[in-house]
C-alpha cells in the first residue's frame, strides 16, 4: 500500500531527542530558544515563537491582536476546521469567504464584500503550501485598517515573491504535525516582525510568567515571577525542538524532492483533459505539502469511486480540503449558509501520495494507475 503522506524522520531526529532528554532539560530550554532563532532565520522574519500546535499559534495569534467577543474575522471555510475553531476561541464570528477555484486560496473580491463594522482582520490560509496573494491581502487590510493574520499550517518553506512565508507580515501561524512537510511530532510556531507582539506571545504561551525559565535559571540573585495576566500553557518541549533543529537542517531538500515528484505527476498528468493540476502563478512558490487533483464533470468516473479504485489498487488517497461550514459542529452556527465554489472545490477534488523518500517505483505506479483509470 501507498501512504498519502509520511514524515522524513531518521536516526538525526532520534539521537538528537535522545541527547536532550539526557541532559535534564526537557521543557522551555535552550533547544527550543535554539529553533527559534534557527526558524525565524530560515522564514527571514525577526521573531519566533514556538508553541504546541498550530491551532495553539492561531489561538494566540488572535488574542494578541486584540479580536474578542463580538468581532468579526473573515476566513475561508474550505481550510481543515482548526482555522475556523481559533476565532471561535476568543468569542469572535468566523466570517466564512470562498476561495479562488483554481488555487483553492480564499477569493479576495468576496473576501472585500463581506467586510462590515464589525469585522476586525483577515484570516488567510496558504493552501495545502499554495501561497495566497499576501500583498494584495496586506493592501485590503490596510484601506479597511483590518489586521492580517497567516495561517501557514501547511506552508513552512513555501515562498511568496521570492520571500519565504513567514516574513510578510505580523502574524503567521506554522504547523509542525507530521502530516505537514517538516514534523516535531506535534508542534508550531508564530512568525512576527513586531516586537510587541513578541513579547506578549512569548509570555502568553507560558502562563503569562514574568521571568521565563532560562533567566531566573542562570540568575545569580533570587528573583520571583509574576504572573501578570491570565496565560496558558502552549509550551513546546525541548524534545520537540531538539528534533525540529534537525528537520530544519533538511527543509531545503524536503522541499526539492517534494517538488520533483510534484513535477513528475504534471508532466504525467497534464495530458488528461478532466482533471485540473495545482496552479503555481509567477512569483509563488509551493512546498507542495499535498497534491490535490480537481475532477471536472467530464471525468468518467466519480471521486468516491475514483479513491475506492485507487484503494483498491494499493494506492492511499484522501478528499480535498475540507469544509469548516458544513461539518457538524457549525451547523447551528452556518445554518442555510452555501458556498458553492468551495463544496464543488471540496467534493470534487482528491489528495494523492506525495512523500519524501518515494520511490520511482512507487511514483510511476500511482501515474500510471491513475492514467488507467481516467484516460480511456
Ligand atoms: C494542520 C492545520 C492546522 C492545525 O495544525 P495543528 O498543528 O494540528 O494544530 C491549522 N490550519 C491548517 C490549514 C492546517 O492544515
Amino acid at each position: 500500500m501507498i501512504p498519502i503522506a509520511k514524515p522524513y524522520l531518521t536516526e538525526d531526529e532520534a539521537k538528537a531527542a535522545h541527547d536532550t532528554i539526557l541532559t535534564g532539560w526537557v521543557t522551555q530550554g535552550p533547544r527550543v530558544q535554539e529553533f527559534e532563532e534557527k526558524f525565524a532565520q530560515f522564514t527571514g522574519s525577526k521573531y519566533a515563537v514556538a508553541v504546541c500546535n498550530c491551532t495553539t499559534a492561531l489561538h494566540l495569534a488572535m488574542i494578541v491582536s486584540g479580536i474578542k467577543d463580538g468581532d468579526e474575522v473573515i476566513c475561508p471555510s474550505m481550510s481543515y476546521i482548526a482555522t475556523a475553531n481559533c476565532i471561535m476561541y476568543v468569542g469572535a464570528k468566523p466570517v466564512f469567504a470562498e476561495v479562488n477555484p483554481e488555487t483553492y486560496n480564499i477569493d479576495i473580491n468576496h473576501v472585500e464584500k463581506l467586510i462590515t463594522s464589525k469585522t476586525k482582520a483577515v484570516l488567510i490560509v496558504h493552501q495545502i503550501g499554495m501561497p495566497a496573494d499576501i500583498d494584495a491581502f496586506t493592501e485590503l487590510c490596510k484601506k479597511y485598517n483590518l489586521k492580517l493574520i497567516e495561517d501557514a499550517a501547511c506552508a513552512a518553506g513555501s515562498s511568496y515573491k521570492e520571500n519565504k512565508i513567514g516574513s510578510h507580515s505580523e502574524l503567521v501561524c506554522f504547523s509542525f504535525h507530521p502530516r505537514k512537510v517538516i514534523t516535531t511530532g506535534d508542534g508550531g510556531m508564530i512568525t512576527t516582525n513586531n516586537e510587541k507582539y513578541y513579547n506578549r506571545l512569548k509570555l502568553l504561551r507560558q502562563h503569562a510568567m514574568s521571568i521565563s525559565d532560562r533567566v531566573r535559571h542562570s540568575s545569580s540573585k533570587i528573583i520571583f515571577e509574576d504572573h501578570i495576566e491570565i496565560g496558558y500553557n502552549y509550551r513546546m518541549t525541548d524534545i520537540q525542538a531538539a528534533v525540529g533543529i534537525k528537520q530544519l537542517e533538511k527543509i531545503d531538500w524536503i522541499i526539492s524532492e517534494r517538488r520533483k515528484i510534484a513535477m513528475q505527476y504534471h508532466a504525467a498528468f497534464k495530458t488528461i483533459k478532466c482533471i485540473r493540476l495545482p496552479i503555481e502563478q509567477d512569483g509563488y512558490c509551493s512546498n507542495y505539502q499535498s497534491y490535490s487533483i480537481y475532477l471536472k464533470d467530464t471525468c468518467p468516473i466519480s471521486r468516491n469511486d475514483l479513491m475506492q479504485l485507487l484503494l483498491d489498487n494499493g494506492i492511499s488517497s484522501r478528499r480535498g480540503i475540507m469544509t469548516s461550514h458544513r461539518e457538524t459542529a457549525y451547523a447551528a452556527y452556518c445554518k442555510d449558509l452555501k458556498l458553492p465554489v468551495s463544496e464543488d472545490a471540496s467534493d470534487r477534488s482528491i489528495l494523492i501520495p506525495l512523500f519524501v523518500p518515494m520511490l520511482q517505483e512507487e511514483i510511476d505506479k500511482v501515474i500510471t494507475v491513475i492514467k488507467k483509470l481516467l484516460l480511456f
